[in-house]
């Protein structure tokens, strides 16, 4: 019998926890969600017990300590098949999907999604994207928020409903089930009462082993930089960066990882219904200038997905693909195809600047002449949270038309009140705040900025 004060004393001394420790810890932390939370699972009656004193006590162990690449393996493969997994070998398909580590106006999956369900031609590969996607939380927005401002789009799809869409339009954009990875659930919102959640090999745990149960052939991953990112310096996600690649890896799932920058909101808007906007506006052939880096990030990530699955010789090419895909409208189609399927009403793609109906607005303009140098994008997030896009609490509604549309970005000329962001919300009080935030952190600077390129680096094992 496995006792949980054995792996804690094993892991406060800087030991390794083996294979079947491991397995016992997760027995256990769904057992504890069963028993002490309700949580319906399927226990055996032999796991392991762990209290809740004794779980905040081995995260933070495991937190200080850190584990080895097995271990980080090892926990990721248990979490993983915790609950129900996607099961794809019926598609005769190589399953694919991208992840991003969270950013402001980061839209790249409404483009990816359907650029890739679109690549599948006679004589190519087949491809199948099961992308399961998050909500906004903190200062990040998230897909299914997005998604969710479409009328009539489902996101809880059931499992063989989901297998049905993901059959029929090669892409499926649905949320996370209770039932799937069920002790993430239960560890990540311990790690928030913990102090806990920072750990890199919790983080590549809980991330991967939530992709890794789509049943994925191939991954692409896109871990931020800079001052929106989740990890505070450019070492530290780089490290993530590697230690996911390597589980991924590990797990026979070919990975790759992407790391980009956020140093600015990513494209024109931000904000829930906006981000659809200009999304749907780029699959119709309406390109904005503002819009350029997120084209480049999306046929970026787009493009290595394209190359692990086979369809392109290179990630270039693949990019070059994904962008010909947008522009020939045959993504737009995909797109369609896949909100129809769960259940979106796509007429109001006709005409999608109209569907924008924000109660009251704001114009930032840039106070002196110059140019944009700089700005936290951490605090840009947050300002397009308050304005209504994101929730304090898991649970809270959110606003579908709050948000921001940005007139320039970093580097740009600027002159005196020329507009740099308007702020956008459903309720005016909310708009003094953000409004303050925004004018407080943008930098303008007599000279340009030195910027670096978009993607700065790719960690890959392949
Ligand atoms: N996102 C996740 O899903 N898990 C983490 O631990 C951090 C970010």
């Amino acid at each position: 019998m496995i006792h949980a004060i054995d792996l804690i004393l094993k892991k406060r001394d800087g030991r390794e926890l083996t294979t079947a420790e491991i397995e016992a810890l997760v027995q256990a932390v769904v057992r504890y969600g069963e028993e002490r939370l309700g949580h319906p699972a399927e226990v055996d009656a032999a796991a392991t017990r762990i209290t809740e004193a004794q779980l905040g006590s081995l995260l933070m162990s495991i937190f200080e300590r850190g584990l080895s690449l097995r271990e980080t393996a090892d926990l990721t493969r248990a979490m993983r098949f915790s609950g129900e997994v996607f099961d794809c070998s019926a598609l005769g398909a190589f399953t694919v999907d991208k992840h991003s580590t969270g950013g402001v106006g980061d839209k790249s999956s409404l483009l990816i999604a359907p650029t890739l369900a679109a690549a599948g031609v006679e004589g190519a590969p087949k491809i199948a994207v099961p992308m399961i996607s998050g909500r906004s939380l903190g200062h990040t927005g998230g897909t299914l928020d997005k998604l969710e401002t479409i009328p009539g789009f489902d996101t809880q799809l059931s499992l063989p409903r989901t297998m049905e869409v993901l059959r029929t339009c090669q892409a499926v954009l649905v949320g996370q089930t209770p039932a799937l990875v069920p002790a993430d659930r239960i560890l990540y919102a311990m790690r928030d009462h913990t102090g806990t959640v920072e750990s890199p090999f919790l983080i590549t745990a809980s991330i991967m082993s939530k992709k890794l149960a789509e049943d994925l052939n191939g991954l692409v991953l896109d871990v931020k930089v800079g001052s929106g990112a989740f990890m505070p310096t450019y070492e530290r996600s780089k490290f993530l960066a590697e230690l996911m690649v390597s589980t991924g890896e590990a797990s026979g799932t070919r990975t790759v990882a992407l790391l980009t920058a956020m140093d600015e909101p990513l494209g024109r808007y931000a904000g829930n219904w906006l981000e659809v906007q200009e999304c749907v506006e780029i699959m119709q052939g309406r390109r904005h200038a503002l819009s350029a880096g997120l084209i480049e990030l999306s046929n970026a990530l787009s493009g290595w997905m394209l190359f692990l699955a086979g369809r392109a010789g290179s990630a270039e090419a693949g990019a070059e693909l994904a962008d010909e895909l947008l522009r020939s409208g045959a993504a737009y189609g995909a797109w369609l195809r896949t909100v129809e399927a769960q259940g979106g009403d796509t007429r109001i793609f006709d005409d999608p600047a109209a569907f924008h109906r924000p109660k009251a607005q704001r114009v930032l303009t840039a106070p002196r002449a110059g140019y944009l140098a700089g700005m936290d994008c951490k605090q840009v997030g947050w300002a397009v949270q308050r304005l209504g896009a994101g929730r304090s609490r898991p649970g809270d509604a959110v606003s579908a038309h709050a948000g921001l549309e940005s007139h320039a970005k970093l580097g740009d000329r600027l002159e005196a009140g020329q507009p740099v962001f308007t702020l956008f919300t459903e309720d005016e009080a909310l708009l003094a705040e953000p409004y303050a935030m925004l004018a407080e952190t943008i930098e303008i600077a007599p000279e340009p900025p030195l910027l670096g390129p978009l993607v700065r680096e790719v960690v890959r094992r392949v």
